[in-house]
């Protein structure tokens, strides 16, 4: 029996009329568990429709409701995390705690929504010419299209829907159709909270349901995350139908190691930056940059820890139930074809002369063997001509490229046509100083691997790692979600009369 996974709308399962479904599967055992709904253009045209329908009352229900509804979803989202990230081990294969760790992320965008009053405040400017005040708001857009990647089913949504709801949007969420359970419990927690029927829909589908989203009159503004070339495509696309769009892209993230770092925290971090969730985050490091004359000690310290690592069903670490009680530190990769395509860039760099340090072609993994398990991955002596240092590859593979001096680092990074996420592991607070100010990356960490921003300032990348201006959450998100007005009033004074009379020259203030 596999489960079948429609779309939500009006706060219900609704099946759609396509007929067109695609398998899910679990990635640590290879089986089908369920089935996903493939919206066609009439499907998707139906949600949306549903959306659209809701928008007016949801904008004009007051602050303070609407607060209370984003207040009560994270007060259930809280109690009740531990089933979403039984879902995301269960389709995406990352091990259950990092699956909470997702989710704790998201949960922060939750909790800086709930204090959108104090952001929504506009400005007030009292008698700003003879008797004219001047004040401004931000109004909401209206329905809000979010086309979500595999690799984070729970987090990357919740960057965008808590603040859009918040400040009065309808949203449909276009999940992806590897892992989209994870958002149909999250319509029915939702409803749970009392968010009125309607405000939050879920759009299952491919291409198809993308396009309706990206074309229709009745979506006012598109938060796309996923690959670069789709990135590009909606960004140009909605841009084309008139809609306000951020779309985020990949990755190539480097970590740079100074020679005066201390080499056991950047081996810790380059391990698990680079194999964290099977290298499978937009922010993992795939790239070390080791400036001389670190290198050898650096990759040798690396390895010594990568080969600790256990790599396994993700499921296991929910319970830990293994004989040694410890959980896999990495699951799967996502699909089969995903995992053969990685083990494709493991032969390229082999074939194209990088040192093959450790190969996790050869991994023993903890699971079933038709789960799609390719172990942790390192490269030594990788140089920028190569496929691997080249493609965004997208798991458990660290390639390690040697530079003489501080310059050449920042050189290769500023090269590079990715600007996602990047750091530096030095204790020189000068040299961090300046890392900061040489690179063209939108995040930046200082002895940090993974510098996700908190949630009140917000997350996006430089260069082909974001198409349009906006970043997401924090004070650019709410920007984005929102649409400003100014007022500028003039009430008669009647003791004052006469006021008015013709006057056809531009308004000038007094
Ligand atoms: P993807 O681009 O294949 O899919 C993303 C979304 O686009 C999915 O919902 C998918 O259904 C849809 N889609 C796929 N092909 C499409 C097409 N031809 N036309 C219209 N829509 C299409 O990405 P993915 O494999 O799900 O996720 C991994 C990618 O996402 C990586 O490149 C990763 O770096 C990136 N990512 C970036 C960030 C970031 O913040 N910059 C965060 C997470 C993931």
């Amino acid at each position: 029996m596999t489960n079948a996974i429609p779309h939500w709308r009006d706060g219900a399962e609704f099946t759609g009329t396509s007929g067109q479904w695609a398998d899910v599967t679990n990635p640590a055992t290879g089986q089908v568990s369920g089935r996903v709904a493939l919206a066609s253009s009439a499907d998707a045209e139906a949600v949306i429709t549903s959306a659209r329908q809701a928008s007016t009352a949801w904008a004009a229900t007051s602050l303070a409701r609407r607060t209370q509804v984003v207040f009560a979803f994270r007060e259930l989202l809280n109690r009740r995390k531990d089933e979403l990230a039984h879902l995301i081990t269960a389709e995406h294969g990352k091990v259950y705690s990092d699956a909470l760790g997702e989710i704790a992320r998201g949960q922060e965008v939750v909790e800086f929504a709930c204090g959108i009053a104090h952001l929504l405040k506009g400005g007030h400017s009292e008698n700003a010419s003879t008797g004219v005040d001047v004040h401004s708001r931000r109004d909401a857009l209206g329905v809000v299209g979010i086309i979500s990647p595999f690799n984070f089913p729970a987090m990357v949504p919740m960057w965008f829907f808590p603040i859009a709801i918040a400040v009065g949007n309808v949203v449909v969420l276009k999940p992806s159709e590897k892992d989209p359970s994870a958002a149909l419990w999250i319509a029915n927690l939702w409803k749970e909270s009392g968010l009125p029927d309607g405000v939050f829909n879920v759009l299952n589908g491919d291409k198809t349901a993308v396009d309706a989203l990206l074309q229709s009159p009745d979506v006012d503004a598109i938060s796309f995350v996923g690959s670069t070339p789709i990135a590009r495509y909606v960004y140009e696309e909605a841009s084309r139908h008139g809609k306000r769009v951020q779309a985020l892209g990949g990755a190539k993230n480097h970590m740079v190691v100074l020679p005066d770092a201390d080499l056991d925290l950047a081996a810790d971090a380059a391990v698990n930056a680079g194999y964290g969730s099977a290298g499978e985050r937009c922010m993992a490091i795939s790239v070390l940059v080791a400036v001389d004359p670190i290198g050898d000690d650096l990759v040798a310290r690396i390895a010594e820890r990568t080969q600790t690592l256990l790599t396994g069903d993700g499921r296991a670490s929910a319970t830990s139930d293994d004989a040694a009680g410890r959980e896999a530190d990495m699951g799967p990769l996502v699909t089969r074809e995903h995992r053969d395509k990685v083990a494709g860039f493991v032969a390229s760099g082999e074939d194209a002369g990088a040192k093959l340090v450790i190969d996790g072609r050869d991994v023993q993994p903890r699971g079933e063997d038709e789960g799609f398990w390719l172990g942790p991955t390192l490269f030594d002596h990788v140089t920028p001509d190569m496929e691997i240092y080249r493609e965004e590859i997208f798991g458990p593979v660290l390639s390690v490229v040697r530079v003489p001096t501080y310059d050449d680092a920042v050189a290769l990074i500023n090269a590079n046509e990715y600007g996602n996420g990047t750091a530096v592991f030095t204790n020189d607070g000068g040299a961090a100083r300046r890392f900061e100010n040489d690179v063209q990356v939108g995040m930046i960490g200082v002895n940090v691997p993974i510098p996700v921003p908190v949630a009140y300032y917000s997350f996006g990348g430089w260069k082909r790692s974001l198409f349009g201006d906006t970043h997401a959450h924090g004070t650019e998100g709410v920007h984005f979600f929102t649409r400003a007005k100014v007022v500028t009033s003039r009430w008669i004074n009647p003791a004052a009369r006469p006021e008015g009379g013709l006057e056809l020259g531009f308004p000038q203030n007094v």
